[in-house]
């Protein structure tokens, strides 16, 4: 397959922790000299776009805010497009800030949504139970991701998906995830290439949500051995992926082999 776009996720692939894949910058610089559209399709929800892009800068990787997909900017079209845009927001205050300026009312009163992200310290018990208040008044819940845990600079930590379950639990309400692998979020970005899914592959380091995701949408899958993955997870996947790489320094060379499943 020729693909005319490539979606690609950020953690994993072009960088883990502090570190920028080795070749990953390369692989950025030959989509754009070869004039394949590209957008970064990520499921961070403490960092705000113009966050990512200055982080991203500061690795040396030169990519615009605008080509950075985030669950935020779905939930804040997803609520926009609902007419709804009263909402609690259990997140970050850079990504508060981001639904705000995108036409987001933050509100204690007559709230149509919660939505939580992974918003650290937070997320305590008074703003938790002031959610389950705001849900059982009739508020609906999204879930900027629903993931269980990442790996922090000192050990694993707990992520937004563990309290959108206590909320759904208390609640007997079920909440609706923005980020990977919901359909929406990769046509969102897909949209913004103008280009369908059968045209487009997306590039991630978890076989769960990038590659299933995408391939569940219409879009070829490309695993990359960095970042989270492991044998174990891809083994036990129910999706085979299109493509599985040593990393996306390999992507190059791929595209130009045009040989799926390589
Ligand atoms: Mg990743």
């Amino acid at each position: 397959m020729e693909p005319e776009a490539i979606l690609i996720d950020l953690d994993g692939v072009l960088y883990t922790g502090d570190t920028p894949v080795p070749g990953a910058r390369e692989a950025i610089g030959y989509l754009v000299e070869h004039g394949y559209p590209y957008r970064v399709v990520s499921n961070t929800t403490r960092s705000s776009r113009p966050t990512i892009a200055s982080r991203l800068a500061s690795l040396g990787f030169a990519i615009p805010a605008s080509f950075i997909f985030t669950p935020a900017m779905a939930a804040a079209a997803a609520m926009t497009a609902a007419g709804r845009t009263r909402a609690a927001l259990l997140a970050t205050r850079d990504v508060a800030g981001e639904l705000v300026a995108a036409g987001i009312q933050e509100c204690d009163t007559g709230v149509q949504y919660v939505v939580v992200g992974d918003a650290g310290d937070l997320l305590t018990y008074a703003s938790l139970n002031g959610a389950f208040r705001h849900l059982l008044d009739g508020a609906d819940l999204i879930a900027l991701e629903k993931d269980r845990s990442w790996m922090g600079a000192d050990g694993m930590m707990l992520s937004a998906g563990p309290f959108v379950t206590a909320l759904e639990y208390a609640s007997g309400k079920t909440a609706r995830v923005m980020g990977k692998p919901s359909p929406d979020f990769f046509a969102l970005a897909l949209a913004s290439l103008g280009v369908q899914p059968g045209q487009a592959v997306m590039i991630g380091d978890d076989v769960v949500t990038d590659v299933g995701g995408a391939i569940s949408c219409g879009l070829s899958g490309i695993l990359v051995r960095t970042g989270k993955f492991g044998e174990d997870a891809l083994r036990s996947a129910r999706v085979a992926p299109t493509a599985i790489l040593s990393s996306i320094a390999d992507l190059p060379e791929y595209l130009e082999s045009g040989v799926p499943g390589k």
